[in-house]
């Protein structure tokens, strides 16, 4: 199905952004993980959200994403791990895809940090998406990553479709298949030459073609290169507007302060933005 918008993250900006366009009549899809695993909903205590003193993080989460469904905002759960921007916008989450006219990120802040050689190997054997490039590998020696809740059914996946998987991880996972071999590590680095040849774990290498690094979140740069960054947060103006025609951002993406109140209100205002390109665009 094709959207007006999709908003990429169910955190506070991402579900104040879901709100505001379903307020103006727009089909929204909210891709994005369990509100019980969004960083907030470890938050003991949120005491400074105008209205709602004493909440606990999981509860906001909890109300703000029955406010969005009620709206009649759609959900999926799930990463996106490729966006594709051509005449609108097209986003991989596991194995399916959707689409929009416009995207609004608001994805929070990545956290992880990048693995060495990883960014200089991005597209050249090093890939976030198994249903978009597994198909590429098969019957070659791959590793997989496996740092996201998803990865060991990805796992399973690229070697359904003849992929010789090695799995590295810091724990075998019970859900991967038991012929996938197994490496415990935690120093990993990305070695090749014009592509990638090895993954170097706790100094042991690994050969292989290609490596999938699978988080829970992958950086908004990284699905959507030609995204504009300032210190590390994507370039907005007061719209929420991002360099890319089509696409806002909101919330923590955007840099500090990272609360909630900023992010609920330029998740807002993201929305409002992308509804008035969408009526222009009609
Ligand atoms: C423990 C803790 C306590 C805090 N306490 C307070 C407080 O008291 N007051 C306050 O104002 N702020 C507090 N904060 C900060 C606040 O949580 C953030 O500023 C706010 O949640 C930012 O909202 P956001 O929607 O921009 O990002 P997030 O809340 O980070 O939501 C983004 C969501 O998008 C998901 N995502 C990322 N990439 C992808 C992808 N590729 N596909 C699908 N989903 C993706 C992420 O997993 C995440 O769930 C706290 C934060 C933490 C961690």
């Amino acid at each position: 199905m094709t959207y007006d918008i999709i908003v990429l993250g169910a955190g506070p900006a991402g579900l104040s952004a879901a709100l505001g366009a379903r307020g103006r009549g727009k089909s929204v899809l909210v891709i994005g993980n369990r509100w019980q695993d969004s960083p907030l909903a470890k938050a003991e205590l949120v005491d400074n959200y105008l209205g709602m003193p004493g909440v606990t993080g999981a509860q906001m989460l909890e109300r703000f994403t029955e406010q969005a469904v009620q709206a009649g905002a759609d959900f999926v759960t799930g990463r996106a791990v490729s966006l594709m921007a051509y005449e609108g916008f097209m986003v991989t989450v596991g194995s399916d895809f959707y689409q929009s006219s416009a995207l609004i990120l608001a994805p929070g802040v990545t956290r992880a940090a990048k693995y060495p050689g990883e960014e200089t190997y991005l597209g050249r054997g090093v890939s976030y998406c198994a249903t978009c490039d597994g198909m590429l590998y098969r019957n070659r020696d791959i590793v997989v990553v496996g740092r996201g809740h998803e990865a060991p059914h990805e796992a399973n996946y690229l070697q359904s479709i003849g992929c010789k998987v090695t799995y590295v991880a810091n724990a075998r996972p019970d859900v991967l298949n038991a012929e996938i071999p197994f490496v415990k590590g935690a120093r990993l680095e990305v070695k090749g030459e014009q592509t990638v040849t090895a993954l170097s774990v706790d100094g042991q290498d690994i050969p292989c073609a290609g490596i999938f690094i699978l988080r829970d979140a992958v950086a908004p740069t990284d699905l959507l290169p030609q995204l504009e960054t300032e210190k590390g947060a994507i370039r907005v103006d007061r719209a929420m507007a991002t360099n890319v025609e089509g696409v806002f951002a909101a919330g923590d993406c955007t840099g500090v302060p990272l609360q909630i109140a900023k992010a609920v209100g330029e998740g807002h205002i993201a929305a409002l933005s992308a509804c008035e390109y969408l009526d222009k665009l009609n």
